[in-house]
């Protein structure tokens, strides 16, 4: 055999020995890493730890690795007073993450949809129509109170006086309201149905007003209904967005007693479509619900 070839073979096994040398190499790297298992877990994977243990879990430097071995109990960390639970903890969401749902427009508060005490909505404005000398909750949404000045102006040009009385209220002062109509009633119940009690009040979503007119002393009356203002309320306030949230003969549906000052604002189409069911909101909601579909 020539030297020649000698060398050319002598070269490839070299070649194919340093290959698999190289293969030995990266394998034992490889197994290395693999036996250590969890112990090498990536910052994710602590992470992860992090958000199965609880908010109140203090997460560490990263510098423990035996702790994502160990199991969930033992990761309380210590002094801390707090049960080690899996579920989140509900008081630690910030409020942003539910802005939407409170401020829909839609929303629909009653008896058994409260809003939380400290809710205040967004964009509160005074609207530009007349008050009942000496009102004090004034303000409304401002997509309310817009469509509150167009309606009241509209009522102007048909002949017909309407004076706002008591828009957005904060939840303290529709506590003092309550209270006031128990002594004024003589029960919970009794003052329940004339009034709402705190967090279950319309008045605190910023999308009701209350209205009245001269004929009725620019009080808050059943009579107010009997009125000229009042059925033209009645008739109109859907094509500005309102509904009279709680009619007449729909006392056990809605909870409280007739009261045709109380207008509340849906946006143009849901009122009136809900007009046009001749449905209170609760039910339109109900009915609407059952027929996702059609
Ligand atoms: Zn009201």
């Amino acid at each position: 055999m020539p030297l020649k070839i000698k060398l050319r073979l002598l070269t490839i096994v070299l070649c194919i020995v340093i290959v698999v040398l190289c293969i030995e190499a990266y394998n034992a790297i490889q197994e290395d890493i693999y036996d250590k298992g969890p112990k090498a877990q990536s910052p994710e994977g602590d992470n992860i730890v992090i958000i199965l243990s609880g908010p109140s879990y203090e997460p560490g430097t990263g510098t423990e690795p035996e702790m994502t071995q160990k199991p969930m109990e033992t990761q309380k960390p210590v002094g801390s007073k707090k049960p080690v639970s899996t579920k989140p903890d509900r008081t630690q969401i910030p409020n942003e993450e539910k802005p939407n749902d409170l401020n829909d427009i839609a929303i629909l508060v009653n008896k058994t949809n409260e809003l939380p005490s400290d809710f205040v909505p967004l964009n509160l404005v005074k609207p530009d129509v007349p008050f009942v000398s000496g009102a004090k909750n004034n303000l409304m949404r401002k997509e309310a109170a817009d469509a509150l000045e167009r309606m009241f102006d509209d009522a102007r040009k048909a002949g017909f006086s309407l004076y706002a009385l008591s828009g957005y209220r904060r939840y303290d002062n529709q506590k003092q309201i309550f209270n006031k109509n128990i002594a004024k009633y003589g029960s919970i119940e009794a003052a329940n149905m004339y009034s709402a009690k705190p967090g279950q009040s319309e008045h605190q979503t910023g999308l009701a007003m209350d209205i009245t007119s001269a004929g009725v002393k620019f009080k808050l009356t059943e009579a107010f209904g009997d009125t000229p203002e009042g059925k033209w309320v009645a008739a109109n306030a859907h094509r500005y967005g309102f509904i009279l949230r709680y009619p007449k003969g729909k006392e056990q549906i809605t909870g409280y007693a007739y009261e045709p000052w109380h207008i509340r604002f849906l946006g143009e189409e849901l009122a009136a479509r809900v007009y046009h069911s001749g449905l209170t909101y609760e039910e339109y909601l109900d009915k609407a619900a059952g027929n996702f579909n059609d």
